[in-house]
């Protein structure tokens, strides 16, 4: 899917072919009468079609309806399942932390985990060590992204790959091409998607059923310990959906609107009725140049924005700036693949911390309340995930 901007294409295109058609019609009645029905019929039909192209019949892309606030309970968890083994069956390699953990959760501890992108590193520009040849070398499993998100990763482990091993790309799994997102940092002519698709947490669902499914086919004996985790995991994603729904529903309705520096909000703004108006960062991952912050300057003045969003990993000088000539608050503490809590409570380091947080505080500097996220579980299903390895920077 593209943004909105393709239609104003369109329209345009349209309407020169309208101008160029009715400047060769000369003055014939004919000819006019044509020029008009075919301009008549370009313009109708047109913003129309472009319109439907950028809708999508995933039910995970539709926008959530919120609920009263009254009606929204945690439902009883069913009891943990025990991992019955003793000592891991399966060696898996994963990339970004939340992929890292919702394998955790489905996994436990009859799984060995090696996170290979470190948190809080750039995960889109991020190079592996050669040493990680070695590592991937014994996986039985590797879980990426893909999508063009880790292609270096990827190339290696295709290149180091056991005998028997196998490769997942749980996003290129995820959507149909049809579905995929190109916008602001993430344009359809340099050809890569925007790959997050994991904060929208019916997609990170679909992850976590890859990634049970998958485990199952490996390790037929845990089958149920990755069925009981999957149930209970994806039962707190559903409450996840509906939470963040009303909560983002929470904000005034002209703030509704995101302005962040990493663009990797594309997948939640479609499902949460929240506008992403741009995104800081250009294509190259470099900084934006002093005319596009001029003009998002212009910009975010315009909208009447409260507020614009930074994250810890792209520390940037210039998104400050642009709050302070803006005269909106900056708020620098989003995040999409570092996990909160990652020296302390590592019962709490988890994908489902890491989406509450952000919609917390989205809600909150947007103007809205944040409360409804307080039913969801955050904590690991398999205790505190201070066995999964992971690389060093
Ligand atoms: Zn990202």
């Amino acid at each position: 899917m593209e943004q909105k901007s393709g239609n104003i294409q369109l329209q345009f295109v349209a309407a020169a072919i309208c101008c160029i058609d009715w400047l060769c019609s000369g003055v014939d009645l004919m000819k006019l009468s044509r020029v008009l029905v075919l301009c008549l019929i370009v313009t109708l039909f047109l913003p129309f079609n472009s319109f439907v192209n950028a809708q999508s019949s995933n039910p995970t892309l539709q926008r959530c309806t919120p609920s009263s606030a009254a009606t929204m309970s945690a439902a009883p968890e069913t009891q943990a399942v025990m991992p019955m083994t003793s000592a891991p069956v399966l060696y898996v390699v994963t990339t970004v932390a939340p992929l890292t953990n919702l394998t955790f959760n489905i996994g436990g501890k009859r799984i060995k985990i090696h996170g290979l992108i470190p948190e809080g590193t750039d995960s889109h520009t991020f190079e592996p060590k050669p040493s990680a040849a070695a590592l991937i070398s014994q996986a039985d499993l590797i879980f990426l992204n893909g999508l063009h998100l880790e292609e270096p990763t990827r190339k290696l482990a295709q290149a180091n790959l056991k005998s028997g091993a196998e490769i997942v790309e749980l996003g290129t799994q995820t959507l149909t091409d049809a579905d995929l997102i190109y916008d602001f940092s993430f344009p359809k002519d340099k050809g890569d998607p925007n790959p997050h698709l994991w904060m929208n947490p019916l997609l990170a669902m679909n992850y976590a059923r890859i990634i049970r499914d998958t485990l199952t086919k490996r390790d037929p004996a845990g089958a149920a310990f990755y069925a009981a985790n999957f149930d209970t995991l994806s039962a707190r994603l559903q409450l996840l959906d509906q939470a963040i729904c009303d909560s983002i529903a929470s904000i005034p309705a002209k703030s509704r609107k995101l302005l962040t520096y990493h663009d990797s909000f594309a997948y939640f703004a479609l499902r949460y009725g929240i506008d992403v108006i741009g995104a800081i960062q250009p294509a190259d991952f470099a900084e934006p140049s002093a005319q596009e912050v001029a003009r998002l300057i212009d910009q975010i003045k315009a909208e009447g924005v409260p507020a614009i969003f930074g994250s810890e990993v792209f520390p940037s000088p210039v998104i400050a700036q642009i709050g302070k000539e803006a005269g909106v608050k900056y708020v620098a503490t989003l995040a999409d693949d570092d996990l909160p809590n990652q020296t302390n409570d590592r019962l709490h380091h988890s994908y489902l911390q890491l989406m509450v947080n952000d919609v917390t505080t989205m809600t909150q500097s947007l103007g809205g309340d944040p409360s409804a996220l307080k039913i969801v579980p955050t904590d690991n299903l398999n205790g505190p995930d201070d066995t999964i390895e992971s690389s060093t920077p």
